[in-house]
């Protein structure tokens, strides 16, 4: 099974994508995670990926494309995966479709998780209020607010890209984390089910 978790940030996507890759048996591939093990490395690619994702910025697409073209090769994707965090961008998007098509492989979803900004924010304030100094160098509020003008002007895009290709399922992100994979496994059912309606007829 392959997927992608599309929704803001803030909205659980790798909350979700954790327990689908316990659920599932598939990778879980976060570019964030991934970019931040390359700054605590120091790595080059970390370097250049720090003072960005600090600001709340996209890193680079090539970057990113880059990053997910090496992962996905790998053997531990060969029973599917989650990208979590990936495509942002429609040129990434455009990136991964090449990518896929030349490994003769094809999306089976694109799960958006709908939520609501204003509460996502109180979230924010919630933790960083309940855990000063353990939470994520980004995790502040201005830092969100900024990350959430980038993800509607470059990646909220996406889903009417992904909508029309026919793969696009929305999933309520507000509810509960249990609900929320509940549903998300009813709407992979549901999607891979017409697939092998499709197949079939
Ligand atoms: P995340 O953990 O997915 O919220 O990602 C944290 C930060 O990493 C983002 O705010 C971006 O700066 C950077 N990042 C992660 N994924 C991407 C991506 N696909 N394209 C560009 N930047 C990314």
């Amino acid at each position: 099974m392959r997927l992608i978790l599309l929704g803001p940030p803030g909205a659980g996507k790798g909350t979700q994508a954790k327990r689908l890759m316990d659920r599932h048996a598939i990778a879980q591939l976060s570019t964030g995670d991934m970019l931040r093990a390359a700054v605590k490395d120091g790595s080059e690619i970390g370097q250049k990926a720090k003072d960005i994702m600090v600001r709340g910025d996209l890193v680079p697409d090539d970057i990113v494309i880059q990053i997910v073209s090496d992962r996905i090769e790998a053997d531990d994707c060969s029973n599917g995966f989650i990208l979590d965090g990936f495509p942002r961008t429609v040129a990434q998007a455009e990136a991964l479709e090449t990518m896929l098509h030349q490994h003769g492989l094809s999306l089976d979803a694109v799960v958006e998780l709908q939520v609501d900004e204003e509460a996502l924010a109180a979230r924010v304030e919630k933790r960083r209020a309940e855990n000063p100094g353990a939470v994520r160098d980004d995790d502040t509020v201005e830092a969100l607010r900024h990350r959430l003008t980038v993800y509607r002007e470059q990646t909220a895009p996406l889903i009417s890209h992904y909508r029309g290709t026919g793969v696009l399922r929305s999933v309520d992100g507000m509810k509960p984390i249990d609900d929320v994979a509940g549903d998300i496994e009813r709407v992979l059912a549901e999607a891979r089910g017409t697939d092998a309606l499709q197949q079939a007829g």
